[in-house]
């Protein structure tokens, strides 16, 4: 099975109220670095550039929560979602 397809089992609740428990602590930081590793590590491709801003946009609705972003860059603030939202995995 693709992990594409293993992801769609899994379901998700956004918190539209509290917003991104994800922050890029600091863009500008992002406009200099050479490697953007976010764009590569995560499984779930939060992490987009803009092609016409060059911004780095996050998709936290997507975000299931493993931590690898966390390890990959400390211009990342990152959090779990509040209490009863974010991902809810269907096996455990
Ligand atoms: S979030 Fe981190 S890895 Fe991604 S572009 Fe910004 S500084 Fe680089
Ligand atoms: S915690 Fe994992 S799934 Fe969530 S944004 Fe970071 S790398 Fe992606």
């Amino acid at each position: 099975m693709r992990l594409e397809d293993k992801l769609y089992l899994d379901g998700y609740k956004t918190d539209e109220t509290g917003g991104s428990h994800l922050i890029i602590k600091d863009p500008s930081v992002c406009r200099s670095c050479a490697l953007k590793q976010c764009l590569y590590v995560c499984p779930c491709a939060v992490y987009e550039q803009n092609e016409n801003t060059g911004q780095i946009e996050v998709n936290y609705e997507a975000c299931v929560e493993c931590g690898t972003c966390r390890i990959a860059c400390d211009n990342i603030d990152w959090r779990y979602p509040r209490g009863g939202f974010g991902i809810a995995y269907k096996f455990g």
